[in-house]
């Protein structure tokens, strides 16, 4: 019998093994020999099936996009986890890494989990704000399985990465969406994120029962912060053009200068003043790293 092509998606590296799911199959693969390491979770490639879970990776197809700490392939949206309290959300780390998606043309979803759990203050803004500024938002409870449906229905289609801080809820919520759906047969995957001992971690990617991936690590922190110009950064601020468009000046900075939509948006309430303030934060940053290059 000759063998069959097909593409597929890879899901990790694991002792020299690229693991790869084909439609509702996953084949264990060895690389063809003139093709080069690194392959990354995310790549998809073409394979030769040579059984029914074996197969040789034949090709890489070109990447859409590749992410660095730690490095996938054709990441498509990122899930920005906050919670209600316990850690209190921090709204400056929330800007950051919606500038971040916006950077690395990510798609971002604004979740806010423990909804089970009362809110703090900062959690209130961020459900009276961003929802109604057009931002993609989702409530869950991973503790109760609430919003995980909804969850799962937005994944679908997308390969997607976790960010956010250190206890709000990641790992539960992977748990939660992985729940049940079709995982890669190691020893590793036994142990669930967060509490596996594994030294050298290779990102996995979860496929999703309705389509769509999740990484099982954290897709990028606030440490990636890119060099950004000053005039470039309000783009990635796309409340402040949908509710403030028509600054005097072209290249208003919405800091100093006379006539500006922005900070007169700001005054009037429409553009949530914190996230204002996050903007100045970070143009100040950005304007000092500008002096290093
Ligand atoms: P991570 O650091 O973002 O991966 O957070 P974890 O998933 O490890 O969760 C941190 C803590 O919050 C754990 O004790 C979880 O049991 C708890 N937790 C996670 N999700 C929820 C939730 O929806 N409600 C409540 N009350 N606790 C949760
Ligand atoms: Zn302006």
């Amino acid at each position: 019998m000759k063998n069959s092509q097909a593409e597929g998606v890879v899901l990790k590296k694991y002792s020299g093994f690229y693991y790869v799911k084909q439609e509702e199959k996953i084949y264990e693969c060895k690389l063809r020999g003139k093709l080069k390491d690194p392959v990354l979770s995310g790549d998809k490639v073409i394979i030769s099936v040579l059984s029914d879970d074996k197969g040789v990776i034949e090709k890489i197809l070109p990447r859409k996009n590749e992410l660095l700490r730690p490095r996938i392939a054709n990441v498509s949206m990122v899930l920005i986890v906050m919670c209600n309290d316990k850690p209190a959300p921090s709204l400056s780390l929330l800007d950051r890494l919606l500038v971040l998606a916006y950077y690395n043309h990510l798609v971002p979803y604004i979740i806010l989990n423990k909804i089970d759990m009362a809110p703090d203050p900062k959690a209130m803004l961020i459900k009276d704000y961003y929802p109604h500024a057009g931002f993609n938002f989702l409530e869950t409870s991973a503790l109760q399985g609430k919003g995980i449906k909804e969850l799962r229905e937005i994944i679908k289609g997308e390969i997607a990465v976790f960010a956010g801080p250190s206890g709000a809820g990641k790992s539960s919520l992977l748990n939660a969406l992985t729940d049940g759906s079709l995982k890669v047969k190691t020893q590793e995957v036994s142990t669930k994120i967060g509490r596996g001992k594994h030294t050298t971690r290779h990102v996995e990617l979860y496929p999703l029962e309705e389509g769509g991936f999740i990484a099982d690590t954290p897709g990028f922190s606030v440490l990636d912060m890119p060099a950004i110009s000053r005039n470039e950064l309000a783009k990635y601020f796309p409340d402040f053009s949908d509710f403030a468009p028509g600054c005097r000046f072209n290249n208003c900075l919405h800091w100093k200068e006379k006539e500006c939509a922005v900070i007169e948006a700001v005054k009037q309430g429409t553009i949530a003043e914190f996230r204002y303030y996050n903007y100045l934060d970070m143009l100040q940053e950005v304007i000092e790293n500008e002096r290093c290059y």
